[in-house]
């Protein structure tokens, strides 16, 4: 009886522990196996690195897990805070609290990055039945968060991602992040294009989320990114498999070595 009870309180936490989790995920694109069974564990408050050459399936598995729709999960399972992802259109996704950073986000001429973010939030705030925010009330949010990031305050009218430099697209993403608070971001070559000042800004966005609750898989080619920013784990892509997986000490072999044996 005992351990009956036990059990039941063990499955029920299991079933609605906060935790992103991946189990032998297989990841195809027009038929070919790019993922071949990766198996990962994100609770809120971690961050995650992954690493690997290009063209080791990294966006892939990235995509796959925000419901690309050039994506076809073959094989695995992938949940979020107990709920599965898999039969998911990429938005109930979104609203379950995934958040995706593109590797190189595409430009939508014509709208704003303020007019687009605060659309996402109301749809967002909308499913989640809160009252949606007017343009006014959000205008004032978006600029302390800008503030905060050490960003320009007209960086909300500038067109989303259209003659931003590499740079610019990347913080972004980020501001996206930081506005859209999901429970777990997925951001793919965060730090790409950034200068000095600025990759230690975003830095500290990630860490302070971090803080917050937010779980991060942060795909980059940095191996001295644990100077910076607190990594729980890395993992290292190969083909699509993860070929070492550990704490932030395989960052000094990958930085001697490179991703060869
Ligand atoms: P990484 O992010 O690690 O550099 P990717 O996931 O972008 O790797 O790519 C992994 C493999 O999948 C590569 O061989 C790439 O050519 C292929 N691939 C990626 N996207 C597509 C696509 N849209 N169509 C066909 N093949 C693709
Ligand atoms: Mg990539």
């Amino acid at each position: 009886m005992e351990l009956m009870k036990k059990n039941t309180l063990k499955n029920r936490y299991s079933r609605t522990a906060r935790v992103l989790v991946l189990r032998n995920v297989h990841v195809s694109i027009e038929g070919r196996e790019i993922v071949a069974g990766v198996t990962l564990s994100i609770s809120p408050g971690e961050i995650h690195l992954l690493m690997g050459p290009n063209g080791s399936g990294k966006s892939t598995l990235l995509h796959a897990v925000a419901g690309h729709p050039r994506t076809t999960v073959t094989k695995g399972s992938m949940t979020l805070d107990g709920i599965s992802l898999s039969k998911r259109e990429p938005h109930e996704r979104a609203r379950a609290g995934l958040f995706l950073g593109f590797q190189q986000p595409v430009d939508i001429p014509g709208v704003t990055i303020g007019s687009f973010l605060r659309t996402v939030q109301n749809t967002l705030r909308t499913a989640d039945h809160k009252t949606t925010i007017s343009p006014t009330a959000f205008a004032a949010q978006l600029k302390e968060v800008l503030v905060h990031m050490g960003m320009d305050e007209r960086f909300g009218g500038r067109t989303l991602n259209e003659r931003l430099s590499g740079g610019e697209k990347k913080r972004g993403e980020l501001l996206q992040m930081v506005v859209l608070e999901p429970r777990y971001a997925l951001l793919d070559e965060f730090d790409s294009g950034l200068d000095v000042d600025a990759m230690r800004q975003v830095a500290h966005i990630i860490s302070e989320q971090s803080k917050k609750g937010i779980g991060f898989l942060l795909v980059s080619h940095n191996p001295k990114l644990n100077d910076m920013l607190p990594i729980t784990a890395v993992h290292v892509m190969g083909k699509g498999t993860f070929e070492a997986s550990g704490g932030p000490e395989l960052l000094v072999t990958i930085a001697k070595k490179g991703f060869g044996p």
